[in-house]
């Protein structure tokens, strides 16, 4: 029996990659996971999970990667995970590599796939600034630990668990080294990889690339671009999907004068159908697709907004 240890840090509540990171390398193997983290980060997790240890009795800052570290090893030395994973996120980057060094064993940040052939799991990453992709594999006694980049797996598991759920509570902190300055509520912002609905644009499209929003308002979806788009500083690099952009897996992709290119392809994982508009049928992007639209982007929206407004189509 595999037993596997994954971090909840709240950052994506409702995203299951981590869990479809462990049925990826467990192969058909019988496998046990246990899920650590605040309340607040579980709740939609429960019955998802074999086991559910609760954190917040032992006084630890969401920030205090230092006692949280403490932490998370006296809970594998307690248990002997052989997989442990964390997602690819602001906390998890910072908490993932501390734990590797307090277990003395490697880590593989930012996975973006996973193969599994007879026991040995390969974890696949971009390396270089993305110029490959490097394929690791760990050997030696210590946990297998990564982390992974949210949204990329998806679970298939549908059978409904009955999680156990420990409040953790012999943890003593030591004094933290971390101080609290102040805080600054940060604004939401919308992130493509939590949306049902992308209309995507490429240079096809760069010179009304404005008229996406507007398509996109309708559809109540959000707006994404390639990095071409990106890099002529049209939008930011957070909307950017792609290899060294975010992976999405929406519902529908539609993809405005995108050529696909590998690099962008990379980003496209688990999405339902994609609809492309390109003037040249032969681009990569209309071979992935289920749906071609040979001709001009701009034209394409102009008409889907007009036909949708005419018929008071609601979405
Ligand atoms: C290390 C590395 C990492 C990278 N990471 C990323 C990444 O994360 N994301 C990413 O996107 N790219 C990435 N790239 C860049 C990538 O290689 C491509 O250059 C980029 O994806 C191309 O963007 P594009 O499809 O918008 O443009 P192009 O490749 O120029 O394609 C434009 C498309 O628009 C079509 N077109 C032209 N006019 C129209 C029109 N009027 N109407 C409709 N269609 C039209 C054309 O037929 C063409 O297919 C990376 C590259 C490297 C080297």
């Amino acid at each position: 029996m595999k037993k596997i240890l994954v971090y909840l840090d709240g950052n994506h509540p409702n995203d299951l990659s981590l869990l479809g990171a462990c049925e990826l390398m467990v192969e058909d193997q019988a496998f046990e996971i246990t899920a650590i983290g605040t309340q607040d980060n579980v709740p939609n997790t429960n019955s998802v999970y074999d086991h559910v240890l609760i954190i917040d009795k032992c006084n630890i800052n969401s920030y205090d990667t230092l006692n949280l570290t403490e932490l998370l090893k006296e809970v594998h030395f307690q248990h002997h995970y052989d997989i442990i994973l964390f997602s690819a996120s602001p906390i998890g980057r910072i908490l993932a590599p501390r734990l590797a060094i307090a277990l003395h064993t490697g880590l593989v940040a930012d996975v973006t796939d996973i193969k599994s052939n007879q026991g040995v799991i390969e974890m696949i990453r971009p390396a270089y600034s993305g110029k490959l992709m490097a394929q690791i594999v760990s050997i030696g006694e210590g946990p297998i630990m990564m982390s992974v980049r949210p949204g990329v797996f998806q679970s298939t598991q549908t059978q409904i668990k009955q999680t156990s759920i420990t409040y953790l509570e012999d943890y003593q902190p030591k004094p933290s080294k971390i101080r609290l300055l102040e805080t600054h509520a940060k604004a939401k912002t919308e992130d493509i990889r939590d949306s049902k609905v992308i209309i995507s644009g490429g240079a096809g499209i760069i010179d009304n690339f404005n008229r996406l929003q507007d398509l996109a308002t309708i559809l109540n979806a959000q707006v994404a671009a390639s990095r071409k788009v990106v890099d002529a500083g049209i939008v930011k690099r957070k909307i950017q999907v792609g290899q060294s952009g975010k992976t999405v897996s929406p519902k529908l992709y539609i993809a405005l004068g995108i050529s696909g290119s590998v690099q962008h392809i990379e980003g496209l994982k688990n999405v339902e159908t994609i609809i492309a508009v390109n003037t040249d049928k032969l681009a990569p992007i209309c071979s992935l697709a289920q749906i071609v639209v040979e001709g001009d982007a701009l034209e394409f929206i102009e008409k889907l907004i007009h036909k949708i407004e005419q018929n008071s189509l609601n979405f």
